[in-house]
């Protein structure tokens, strides 16, 4: 018997009929029945022919490490030039309409924040800030 198992088993049902080391399986989403478990054509079936396969039961999705940290590096996120400068000028408005000094951007919790906010957008440099500022 095959117990190594991995994370694409729990999206199918295990028929075990006999001793075979391929027991039988079905989708637990469009009831597919694979006479044979091997597990890259029952992940090729959630990726591309599952009509009901949930977004975490395809490959693309880290099954192995569920973590924040792990789903912000799947988070496809980007950002244009145009938005990158426009959300600049926001929070360089936001800062000086609260009064709030530059420095603030340098902060380390301020940075983790707009990292798990908007990972793609870089916070600017606070030299750059104070340059600007001085127009
Ligand atoms: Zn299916």
């Amino acid at each position: 018997m095959v117990r190594r198992k991995g994370p694409v088993w729990k999206h199918f049902y295990c028929k075990i009929e006999n001793d075979d080391s391929h027991p039988h399986v079905q989708c637990k989403y469009c009831s597919k029945v694979f006479q044979r478990a091997v597990p890259e054509r029952m992940q090729s079936h959630l990726d591309k022919k599952c009509p009901e396969a949930p977004n975490d039961a395809k490959s693309q999705y880290k099954q192995q490490n569920s973590s924040t940290t792990s789903r912000i590096d799947n988070f496809n996120d980007c950002m244009t030039d145009e938005e990158q400068k426009s959300l600049e000028l926001l929070l360089h408005k936001a800062l000086s309409s609260a009064n709030v000094s530059f420095s603030f951007v340098d902060d380390p919790f301020v940075v983790q924040f707009f990292q798990r906010l908007r990972p793609s957008f870089k916070l600017p440099k606070r030299e750059e800030k104070i340059q600007s500022d001085e127009k």
